[in-house]
């Protein structure tokens, strides 16, 4: 069986690749089982080594992989050049971690107990479509770094750049088994994995939908299971913000990659005195946002993944919608879709509920402090958000409020190498990425040693 891979800026294939199927699994974690008993005894010192290797090589291929990242999963070249170094900065953030993954000593009676951070095993990796390479590195780098090997399993639509990463870390020196990629289906690849007595843990990310049935299944085997799920996030902007700089910032937020992030600030929330003058300076900021081919100069969004994605974030926008305005897309081969911005929307309708995923945004007014805290955390999920205001003690009380993992005040920015990122509610279980990410991937062991009285 094969799997053919499609261009979303084309609609056309772009490459044809051998399917894995479940038994490809059982293979996998077999050979995963065999390298960890050498992987977790390889000296610290030589493991980090090994991981800085990796990003380097990564950084050698830049280039190749953005085109490849850029082609696969329609994003702007410029933005896929950056996550593809970020993706090495990640390795390399984490290789620094292997020689401080720390245990404690703790006094007691009659002897000293000690902690270590024991690695987990075999571990199993599923990713989405949207980021495809950041996020297999934000699951990789720390599991690797802990001690484990790895099975990554990618998102059918973008397995490219992640059969890459397989073939770039064996080059890097990376020991076989490591390291595993298996591009198939979900519902069989993924499920077994998910079920696989052999496999110590599930670290997740896409739909809260299939989050929440990763959870079911993995509770056969009491998995450990870190889950990165959907967003609504909201971008609020207060009547004494810097209005200029909020709207300039406002369809980057939500538009980057199509709006196909979970961190989207995909509901803004303008204080309603502010409303009129707020759409004036984002209407000429949305048209600026140029979308076309994604390896195309100055493109700010290329095209949605597929055609039956494009149809869904349509689907928010029926012929009756309350369309304030909206960029332009190409016409023709290829799942485009404009900027649209919806304004006035009812906060219970589904546009201003459901992740669209797509570069939909709907802007709703609020009254004050209470009533922006109220509006933004009126959501199943909570993963991300922005606040803009002048007043520093009122953006930081409004922070404190958001029932969220990441905000920013006065700026759009979500995920960084350094700091955690995961999500309140129904946006998942854990944190990824900063100081704490390795100890998702490890156990806590407590040793106690007595030395006579
Ligand atoms: P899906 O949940 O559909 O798929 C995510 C991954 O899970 C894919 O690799 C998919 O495989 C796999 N999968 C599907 N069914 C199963 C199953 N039964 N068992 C095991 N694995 C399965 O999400 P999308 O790919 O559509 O990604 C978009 C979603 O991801 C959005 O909702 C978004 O919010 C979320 N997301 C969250 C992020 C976060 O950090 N919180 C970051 C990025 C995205 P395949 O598709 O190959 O069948």
């Amino acid at each position: 069986m094969t799997l053919t891979v499609v261009e979303p800026a084309t609609g056309r294939a772009m490459a044809e690749i051998p399917e894995a199927t479940p038994e490809d699994v059982d293979r996998a974690v077999e050979r995963a089982g065999s390298a960890f008993r050498a992987w977790r005894d390889v000296a610290p010192s030589d493991r980090a080594r090994l991981l800085l290797r990796l990003a380097d090589a990564i950084e050698a291929e830049l280039e190749d992989l953005a085109v490849l990242e850029a082609r696969n999963a329609g994003h702007p070249i410029a933005s896929a050049r950056g996550e593809i170094g970020m993706v090495a900065a990640t390795f390399r953030y984490f290789a620094g971690g292997v020689e401080r993954h720390l245990g404690d000593t703790i006094p007691v009676a009659g002897g000293v107990a000690m902690t270590f951070r024991e690695p987990l095993g075999v571990v199993g990796l599923i990713t989405p479509w949207n980021f495809p390479l950041p996020i297999a590195s934000w699951k990789l780098a720390p599991a690797l770094a802990a001690g484990n090997c790895a099975i990554l399993k990618p998102a059918e639509l973008t397995p490219l750049s992640a059969i890459e990463l397989e073939r770039i870390a064996l080059e890097a020196g990376i020991p076989e088994g490591v390291l595993q990629v298996l591009a198939g289906p979900g519902p069989t690849v993924g499920q077994r994995l998910v079920e696989h007595p052999g496999v110590a843990k599930i670290a997740f990310t896409g739909s809260t939908r299939v989050g929440a049935g990763i959870q079911r299944a993995a509770a056969g085997t009491i998995k450990r299971v870190t889950l990165e799920l959907g967003g609504k996030s909201a971008n609020v902007v207060f009547a004494d913000a810097d209005l200029e700089a909020a709207a300039a910032a406002a369809p980057g937020a939500v538009f980057d990659n199509a709006g196909q992030d979970c961190c989207a600030r995909s509901r803004i929330l303008v204080q309603r005195s502010a409303v009129d003058r707020f759409l004036e300076l984002l209407e000429p900021a949305v048209q600026a946002f140029t979308v076309g081919d994604p390896l195309g100069a100055d493109v700010a969004m290329g095209p949605l993944i597929s055609a039956a994605h494009r149809d869904r974030v349509a689907s928010f926008v029926p012929d009756d919608a309350p369309v304030a305005f909206r960029g332009t897309a190409p016409e023709g081969d290829g799942f485009w879709f404009p900027p649209t911005v919806l304004c006035p929307v009812d906060p219970a309708s589904p546009a201003a509920r459901e992740e669209i995923f797509g570069p939909v945004v709907a802007v709703v007014p609020f009254d004050d402090e209470a009533d922006a805290i109220a509006k933004a955390n009126d959501s199943i999920y909570g993963l991300s958000g922005s606040i803009w205001t002048r007043d520093g003690g009122k953006a930081l009380r409004v922070a404190r409020r958001i029932e969220s993992g990441v905000l920013s005040i006065n700026s759009n920015s979500s995920v960084r190498v350094s700091t955690p990122f995961g999500g309140f509610k129904q946006s998942g279980i854990g944190r990824e990425l900063g100081p704490h990410a390795m100890e998702a991937y490890s156990e806590l062991k407590t040793v106690y040693y007595a030395t006579g009285a």
